[in-house]
Parts: structure tokens; C-alpha cells; sequence
């Protein structure tokens, strides 16, 4: 009879809050957990060239920010969960935005740096991207995750940038770290978007690594900072919790 009694007592010394809103009861309540049900294109504000298409299960706006920096920065894992559940979202839907018969993905963590793996303890995007595959397999997708990307070198702060100084900044980041498994569709997978400089680092990396035998290349993110008013219409409205 001791196992009913454990989450209880897990609740007591860890009481759950929304990481979102901060409502008590769940790790993110309904309300701010269907902010992430409506993927939509990733706009960053100037189209880096070579942006690959990318779809964002939310906006990077909103509870959703403070959700995603819990889980990021303050090791609050449990939001793998929900957080993965929304990744998984996002792939689905620039899966489908691909023309052509369904396609098995491959999907291609964004690498983090070694400063970042040891600050946090952990990597917090392969999380993500483990929870979206298990996810994904269990609607039926084919699906697997690949670490096919490697970091090498070091990246300044991108902060206070100019777009060009970002993609001089990011520039032989990121090398092509394996053979290519078997796989329809590449997709790049990130917690967060925001200027799109790194993804579209990443995927021209991969394309020119990989060749004309390369499958097309895409990318999956949690959230993207949004862009148009639809998207922070959506954040005005009142949230319901049912
Ligand atoms: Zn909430």
C-alpha cells in the first residue's frame, strides 16, 4: 500500500506549481499547456538567408517564456513532459508542410556547448528531443533521434549583435558528426527560436556536410518569438484553466 502514498508525499516537498502562471496543481496547468497546441510558422524578424522552414508549437511569449526558462535554467525536468509533448507537435506539422508521401524523420538535437552542458548539469534540448521521439512513435510516427550535429569552437555572447556579426559570430560552430543514417527528413530540433541565425547555421551545415544525398532539412521548436499580432492576439486572451 506504500506506492499511492509516494506522489503524495512527493507533492508535499515539492509542491507543483505551473511553471507557466504559477497556478498550483500541475507542472503546467491546461491553460498554459494549449498555448503550445497551435503550431505555427517560425518568422524571425529578419529572414536570415537560408532559414530553414520551421514550425513552433507556441510563441516564445506569455507563461510560455517563464516555462521554458524553468525547464531550461532552473532544472525543473519534470517539463520534459509537456515540453516534449509540444516539440513532437511542431514536428508533426513541418513533417507535413513537406510535400510528398508521409516521411520517417530523423530528429537532430541542436548540439550545446560544453560551458552550457556543465553550468545546467544536463542537456536540456536532448531531453526535449527524447520525450518528442516517444512521443512521436507512439502516434505512429516513424521516427528516431540522431546527434548528428557536433560543436567545435567557441561562440562569443550574441548579445548586442548585428545579424551579420551573428552569422560571422556562429561560423564554423557546428560540424557534421557521423555517417547518415537512413532517414526521409531532417529535422533540426531547438527549445527556442528567436533570431534564427543558429538554426540556419546549423542547416547549412548539415546540407553542405551531407551532399545531394542529404534529405531535406527543416527544423522543430518548442516556441518562436512571435512575430505577428495573430500571435499576441492569442496571448491576450483570458486563459482557462478547465
Ligand atoms: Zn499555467
Amino acid at each position: 500500500m506504500a506506492v499511492p502514498v509516494l506522489p503524495a508525499l512527493a507533492d508535499l516537498v515539492l509542491p507543483r506549481v505551473c511553471a507557466g502562471c504559477g497556478l498550483p496543481g500541475r507542472v503546467l496547468c491546461p491553460g498554459c499547456a494549449r498555448l503550445l497546441t497551435e503550431p505555427r510558422p517560425a518568422q524571425p524578424r529578419r529572414f536570415p538567408d537560408g532559414f530553414p522552414p520551421t514550425v513552433a508549437a507556441g510563441p516564445y511569449a506569455g507563461p510560455v517564456r517563464p516555462a521554458i526558462n524553468a525547464f531550461k535554467e532552473q532544472g525543473r525536468a519534470e517539463l520534459a513532459g509537456p515540453l516534449g509533448a509540444a516539440l513532437a507537435l511542431a514536428v508533426v506539422a513541418v513533417r507535413l508542410a513537406v510535400p510528398g508521401p508521409p516521411r520517417a524523420v530523423l530528429l537532430v538535437p541542436m548540439p550545446a556547448s560544453r560551458a552550457a552542458v556543465r553550468a545546467r548539469g544536463r542537456d536540456h534540448v536532448r531531453e526535449l528531443t527524447g520525450r518528442a521521439v516517444t512521443e512521436l512513435r507512439a502516434a505512429g510516427v516513424t521516427a528516431a533521434e540522431c546527434r548528428l550535429l557536433r560543436r567545435r569552437g567557441r561562440v562569443r555572447d550574441s548579445a548586442g549583435l548585428t545579424a551579420a556579426e551573428r552569422r560571422a559570430n556562429l561560423a564554423g560552430t557546428f560540424a557534421v558528426a557521423g555517417p547518415l543514417p537512413v532517414a526521409d527528413l531532417l529535422v533540426l530540433v531547438d527549445d527556442v527560436v528567436t533570431t534564427g541565425a543558429t538554426l540556419t547555421e546549423a542547416a547549412g551545415v548539415l546540407s553542405a556536410g551531407l551532399g545531394r544525398a542529404a534529405p531535406p532539412v527543416v527544423a522543430a521548436v518548442v516556441a518562436a518569438t512571435p512575430r505577428s499580432p495573430d500571435d499576441l492576439d492569442r496571448l491576450s486572451r483570458p486563459l482557462r484553466n478547465d
